[in-house]
């Protein structure tokens, strides 16, 4: 495994790469990496395939400065993980990927995907993704990005920057959530939470099925259902979610109910959705879905 402390380093090695017969799988992460993290990195590997991994905590997206300051860094356990998994490992500064300063000035046009769900409740959120992954981009220059379906609206963001940027050779793979047996879905903030929050955590998953399963009962009992009695029972479907992370101790809720798959428009029973949720135990703001079959 090489590691890139530098951006600089890494384009050498990057552009002595030969252009035919060799492709770079990359996984971009903020580090404290988990076993989430480690499925992307192994299914990186293909034959003729460099895996590479970066690690960058990216300040421009987080809206929250407590959020940023309190971010999780494990840089020497996370190498150790990587070890024999990854090829490349490509850990940059601040400098190197905001060399005009921050804040960074580059927008991105998201198609209504940055005002719902975690735009609407992390404003900037999701053009401090694009801002980050647009140069990843330009320096990996990568064939295949793996990405976690944990966050969703974070992988239609990034299938519409894709879009604009026009990339020709690279395939987006968005790979299925990892959850520990609980159904708790793995996260870096994870580590925040004591093992009592752990357990309650878990009413999230519980709360994603018992919810997919109404939508499917409300699907086969009410098939002319007009828009109006749709979005009346996500409103009550919302209700009893929120009801329920509130008896298990989560603090609020900010959202969580189905909706439209691609750009998180309105549920529409007749299209393919997502559950989403995000919500807060103790400190620690947590989000997850569940994409309806
Ligand atoms: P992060 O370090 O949180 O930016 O995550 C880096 C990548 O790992 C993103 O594509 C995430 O969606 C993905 N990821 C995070 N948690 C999980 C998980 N539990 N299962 C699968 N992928 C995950």
């Amino acid at each position: 495994m090489i590691l890139f402390r530098s951006v600089s380093a890494f384009s050498n090695w990057r552009n002595r790469l030969p252009s035919e017969g060799s492709f770079v799988s990359f996984i971009p992460t903020m580090g404290a990496l988990h076993e989430g993290h480690l499925s992307l990195v192994r299914r990186g590997k293909l034959k003729n395939h460099q895996v590479v991994v970066s690690i960058f905590v990216n300040p421009t997206q987080f809206n929250d400065p407590k959020d940023f300051q309190h971010y999780p860094i494990t840089i020497a356990q996370d190498l150790t993980l990587l070890h024999g998994l990854a090829d490349v490992v490509l850990l940059p500064s601040v400098e190197e990927m905001y060399p005009d300063g921050l804040p960074a000035t580059d927008r991105y046009q998201l198609q209504g995907l940055e005002e719902v769900f975690e735009g609407a409740f992390r404003p900037g959120h999701f053009q401090g993704v694009c801002q980050v992954m647009n140069r990843l981009l330009n320096i990996v220059q990568p064939h295949r990005l793996i990405m976690g379906q944990k966050d969703f609206q974070q992988c239609m963001v990034v299938r519409a920057l894709l879009e604009q940027r026009g990339d020709q050779n690279l395939v987006l793979e968005i790979a299925e959530t990892i959850r520990e047996e609980s159904g708790l879905a793995m996260s870096s903030r994870n580590k925040r939470l004591s093992e009592e929050e752990k357990i309650a955590a878990a009413t999230i998953w519980r709360t994603m099925v018992s919810m997919q399963k109404k939508i499917t009962a409300f699907q086969i009992e009410n098939p002319q259902a007009t828009e109006g009695q749709q979005a009346d029972q996500v409103k009550v479907w919302e209700g009893e979610a929120v009801d329920a992370l509130k008896r298990a101790g989560f603090s609020s809720v900010d959202y969580f109910r189905p909706a439209e798959k691609k750009y998180l428009a309105n549920w529409d029973m007749h299209q393919p959705s997502v559950v989403l949720c995000a919500a807060t135990l103790g400190t620690v703001r947590l989000i997850d879905n569940l994409p309806l079959s």
